[in-house]
Formats: C-alpha cells, sequence, structure tokens
C-alpha cells in the first residue's frame, strides 16, 4: 500500500500527497492508520492562530497534523518489546523525554521537554523540527512512525473508531480522576462541547451517580443526558448556581469541570466558584483565550471555604489505558460523541466543518484516500 499523507504546507494549504513509509528507528514502530479524529487544536494550527506556525512551514518545511488516532503495528524496531506486527493499538500522542524530573516521577505529561505527534505538545516549531528529523510527524496519512511508547494495545474487540478517541478520552479521565471523583460525589460539569460530554461517562465511569449538566445549548444537553447525566440545566434560561444550590440543599456540588474555553471560561469559573460545596474542587480543563480577562477571586473565599482550585492538562498511560477499558465497557457510546466521518480525502471539508451546526467530533477514515 503507499503511504499517503494531508500535508500542510502553509496556513490553509493542505495537500493530499504520496510519501516515503518511514523506516522505524530501534525503538520506534510503524503504524498503519485507521481511523482518526479531529482536534480543534489541529483546526487551529490550519488556521495559523498561533504566531510559530507559519514561520516554521515556511523556514523549517511542511508537516502533517493529528493526534487522535488507531491503527495497526506494520513494523517495528530491534529493541522493540511491548507490540508486535499485527497488534492493533491507540496512538498515545505524548512524546516524553524520558529523563527529566518530572518523567522520572513517571509524570510524563508534565515532562520539560515534552513533544506530541502532530504537534500535539511542545512548540509547534520544535515538533516541525522533530518531523524533519525523525519522520515522526501526524496521524492525517495512512502510515505514521511514532516512538514504541505512543502506542497502547487495543482491548480485544475494541473498533478503531472507538480506539481513535483514547487522546481526547485519556484528558477527560485525567481530569476527573485528579479531582478525585467518585460514587458520593456530586459533579457539575460546565460546557457541553465534545471534552465536556465525555466528562459524564468518565465520572459515572468511577461510580458517580449525581451528575448536573450546564450549557446555553438544548440539544447539547439532551446528548448529555442520553450519556448519564442526572440533571440539565440551560444557563441561559435559569441561574445555574442557585439551581446547583438548590438542588444540593444549599450545599453546594462537590466536584465542578469547567470545559469550556475560550472567553466564555471566565463567567463559567466564576459560576463554578460560586456552586461549589466546603471543600469542594473546582478544576479547570479548558483554555481560556489568550487575551481573555484574569479571574479575581477573593482569598477568603477560597480559605473559609476551604475550596481547591485547580486545573489538569493532557494525560498519562495510565488514564490513556483506562480510556480504552471505559470505551470497551461500552459506558460510553462513542458514536455519540465521533458523530460524523470522511475519507481523509476529505479533510478541507472535514476541517470546514469542524464545530458547526450538530457535528462533535468529526472523524477521518484512513482507509479511504
Ligand atoms: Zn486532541
Ligand atoms: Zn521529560
Amino acid at each position: 500500500m503507499k503511504a499517503m499523507a494531508a500535508v500542510l504546507y502553509a496556513p490553509k494549504k493542505i495537500r493530499l500527497e504520496e510519501i516515503q513509509l518511514p523506516e522505524p528507528g530501534p525503538n520506534d514502530v510503524v503504524l498503519e492508520l485507521k481511523k482518526a479524529a479531529l482536534c480543534p487544536t489541529d483546526i487551529k494550527k490550519y488556521n495559523a492562530d498561533k504566531p510559530d506556525v507559519e514561520s516554521a512551514l515556511r523556514d523549517i518545511g511542511s508537516y502533517v497534523l493529528g493526534h487522535e488516532a488507531a491503527g495497526v503495528v506494520i513494523q517495528v524496531g530491534s529493541e522493540v518489546t511491548a507490540v508486535k506486527p499485527g497488534d492493533a493499538v491507540a496512538v498515545q500522542p505524548m512524546i516524553a523525554c524520558g529523563h527529566c524530573a518530572y518523567c522520572k516521577q513517571g509524570k510524563t505529561n508534565m515532562c520539560l521537554n515534552l513533544l506530541g505527534i502532530g504537534a500535539s505538545a511542545g512548540s509547534f516549531t520544535d515538533c516541525v523540527k522533530y518531523y524533519h528529523e525523525t519522520g515522526v510527524g501526524g496521524c492525517y496519512a495512512t502510515h505514521l512512525k511514532a516512538p514504541e511508547s505512543c502506542v497502547i494495545p487495543l482491548p480485544e474487540g475494541l473498533s478503531m473508531e472507538a480506539a481513535s478517541l483514547v487522546e481526547p478520552l485519556g484528558d477527560v479521565i485525567h481530569s476527573v480522576d485528579a479531582a478525585g471523583t467518585g460514587k458520593n460525589d456530586t459533579v457539575v460539569i460546565i460546557g457541553m462541547g465534545p471534552m465536556g460530554l465525555m466528562h459524564v461517562p468518565a465520572a459515572r465511569y468511577n461510580g458517580a451517580e449525581d451528575i448536573i449538566c450546564v450549557d446555553i445549548d438544548d440539544t447539547r444537553l439532551e446528548m448529555a443526558k442520553k450519556l448519564g447525566a442526572k440533571v440539565i440545566i440551560n444557563s441561559a434560561k435559569e441561574d445555574p448556581v442557585a439551581r446547583v444550590k438548590e438542588l444540593t440543599e444549599g450545599l453546594g456540588a462537590s466536584k465542578v469541570f469547567v470545559t469550556s474555553g475560550g472567553r466564555a471560561q471566565l463567567p463559567c469559573t466564576q459560576q463554578a466558584l460560586k456552586m461549589a460545596a466546603k471543600q469542594g474542587t473546582v478544576s479547570l480543563f479548558a483554555s481560556a483565550a489568550l487575551d481573555a480577562d484574569q479571574l479575581c477571586v477573593s482569598m477568603n473565599f477560597i480559605h473559609y471555604n476551604m475550596l481547591n482550585l485547580t486545573g489538569t492538562v493532557g494525560f498519562g498511560r495510565q488514564h490513556g489505558e483506562k480510556a480504552l477499558k471505559m470505551l470497551a465497557s461500552g459506558i460510553l457510546d462513542h458514536q455519540i460523541i465521533r458523530n460524523r466521518e470522511f475519507p481523509l480525502s476529505q479533510i478541507e471539508e472535514a476541517i470546514s466543518l469542524y464545530g458547526k451546526g450538530e457535528n462533535l467530533k468529526i472523524g477521518l477514515d484512513l482507509t479511504q484516500v
């Protein structure tokens, strides 16, 4: 099979073309990719809304985006022991250095020299350099060369479509687990984008039952219900803080996740702090707009309510493994989240439709080029 990739030459200039099948180094694997999914961070890079995208593509060379994918191992380097040709795997896109202080503690998502498959971590410029030095790029392609540490074997019978969600779901599981979410929690999730929606089954998978979802879009709130939310609140129609207090006999929620980013993050975080119970955790999952106003919070409010205000980013291998187990358990109907698919050859159309209408995560079929 010819190796093909959607190669990004400049902002908004992507071309599907034949590439050389990459050769694995001693600790690398080569995958024949099957399914992928688009991520908003890819769309941002495609549109060059980070300053170094245009210059890196111009000065260093072209790049292949994409970091949410699954496929089959077809070749392994001489030192690889964890997988063998024929194994079905999901891509864990973070490339950690293995020797910094955080890597030594096993916290690879906090690596000080982190890079990512498809520029999902580290600076775009560093990832483009790495691609031109090593051939390790992204997943909008039929084949991917990756370090052995970047693949996780699939549980028996898990579909490639479902497995292509391992990266976003791994992030969500990290968020839910870091907050210590469990059976006795009242959980509020603010923002019903794909990541917010996936917080619902992830909290349920940890045993939580009282799950309240907040958004301004009734269609999204209905999806949250389908995924297991007990109560939905449209914050354009009613005050979510008052409603959460009413539902919890005035106590508030023990775990509140803010998954709305951009400009919505500040007002949502302010609501989250007000609806948290004493000793509750407010966790910021999304990233705010770079020029967003900063959060201003009373120190006494945190002190007297003993609040934990925290955030998470990325995920560790254990979260990726748990994500695959969770997908295999069937608690998350992945088709509710990955609700559209295009062949790789139509990637530009897929990009143009991302986030529009009822599209949540848009998938790519990498076997159709
Ligand atoms: Zn992603
Ligand atoms: Zn490191």
